[in-house]
């Protein structure tokens, strides 16, 4: 049984229908929160119909999800990732129960499908035709190939700044592909509140409330991996910040059910070059100016100089949780993309933020040896191949295809103890 209730405007607290297809608050253009109605049915019900579901991924939690009865699941393969438990990386950090959410697995090679299927699925039930999105990459390669299996008609307008291969996936995927020039993010927000307010269909984070709704499922899967506890710490990279608040929100609502006795502090990390959640955290803000130059680093999937309506709900999650805001620089993302890689997991170097951060927060003590804590890894290392080829160590040398001089050159590095 589907639980959605009603939207709440964040600002005005006005109340919209579930079932209509709203972006923002009709009274006062404020940002759209879905409610639920957590206790109309034992929580242990909806447990038991997720666990005896797991062929559908994050469909699967379905009765906590925006989607009307009947919805045919729009299933790719997103979801139910590994939650890995690490050898050296853990050691490394001094973080014995750190352990890695890899969402590079997803059907298109980032977290973004989470939310995706879920708002894409939400806007073909509820008879949307033709949308927009707009994006640094990865958030148009998901729309586009939801929208594709959907047959919903897609454009996409993408920051100029955005690698040639995230675009070219995002052609390949099915959708119309727009470049945008710009100066600020400001003038992105400006130009697609006023598409949404002309009546076309978004799919930007925030302005759309559902996408984060599918983000929650990060927080049911890993709660329920954990013997349906919380984590103590989670780390997400943030840029718009709608996969941490969605994961946030997943959280509160298992609380709210009973099913989890206290929440996870939630570490959100930035680029240095751009940090306008950060810097809004360190002085103790509840909204971020615009701040830094996004062309400043490899990190391109979280490099936003000013995030939508000033990262109010992020920063808000960072504070009531106790989490905190983290800048990395781009030689701390290498790092970890490559301590990363020693672990079986090829991250982007946005995705190897969550790490990044680790290597900070013992030293700091942000995070304790007894806690147990979760790495968001988001998005795969296949998505910039020229940043791997720039994180990873260089050949050890080149030898002539000759047995005489690879023996030689094996020398005494050979271990014969075998
Ligand atoms: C989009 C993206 C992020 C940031 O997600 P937000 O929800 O915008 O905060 C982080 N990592 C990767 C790989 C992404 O594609
Ligand atoms: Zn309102």
């Amino acid at each position: 049984m589907n639980l959605a209730s009603h939207y709440v405007c964040d600002d005005c607290h006005a109340r919209t229908p579930a079932d209509v297809p709203a972006l923002l608050c009709d009274a006062c253009g404020g940002l759209l929160e879905m409610a639920y109605d957590l206790t109309r049915v034992p929580a242990r019900d909806i447990l038991a119909r997720a666990a005896e579901h797991r062929e559908i991924g994050v469909w699967r939690w379905a009765d906590l999800l925006p989607v009307p009865e009947g919805t045919e699941p729009l299933y790719l393969g997103e979801g139910d990732t590994p939650l890995l438990t690490t050898r050296r990386l853990g050691e490394t950090l001094n973080i014995p129960n750190l352990m890695i959410k890899n969402d590079t697995l997803m059907p298109t090679g980032s977290f973004k499908d989470r939310g995706f299927a879920i708002a894409v699925g939400y806007a073909r039930a509820l008879g949307v035709k033709q949308a927009f999105t707009y994006s640094s990459g990865n958030a148009g390669a998901s729309f586009a190939t939801y929208a594709a299996r959907a047959g919903i008609d897609a454009t996409v307008l993408v920051e100029d700044s955005a690698h040639e291969s995230k675009i070219a996936a995002i052609g390949l995927y099915g959708a119309r592909v727009l470049r945008l020039q710009y100066r600020s993010s400001l003038e992105i927000f400006a130009s697609v509140s006023a598409l949404t307010r002309a009546g076309l269909y978004s799919f930007v984070n925030f302005i759309n409330p559902i996408r984060h709704e599918g983000m929650k499922t990060y927080a049911y899967e890993i709660c329920e991996a954990l013997g349906w506890k919380a984590p103590d710490v989670m780390v997400h990279p943030v840029g718009t910040g709608g996969g941490l608040w969605g994961a946030w929100k997943g959280f509160r609502e298992l609380r709210q059910m009973g099913v989890i006795d206290r929440l996870p502090r939630m570490i959100g990390v930035q680029p240095s070059a751009s940090a306008p959640i950060v810097r809004a955290f360190n002085e103790g803000l509840p909204s971020a100016a615009p701040h830094g130059d996004a062309t400043r680093t490899v990190a391109q999937s979280i490099a936003g100089d000013a995030p939508i309506q000033g990262g109010t709900r992020v920063l808000s999650a960072i504070y009531a949780s106790g989490g905190r805001a983290v800048a990395v620089d781009d030689g701390d993302l290498f790092e970890a993309m490559r301590l990363l890689g020693a672990e079986g997991v090829t991250a982007e170097p946005s995705a190897a933020a969550s790490v990044a951060a680790l290597l900070r927060a013992r030293s700091q003590g942000w995070v304790s040896e007894n806690d147990t804590v979760v790495a968001v890894i988001t998005g795969s290392g296949q998505k910039q191949p020229d940043v791997l080829v720039r994180a990873a160590p260089p050949p050890a040398g080149d030898v002539r295809a000759d047995p005489d001089e690879l023996l030689k050159w094996f020398g005494d590095r050979m271990d014969n103890g075998r």
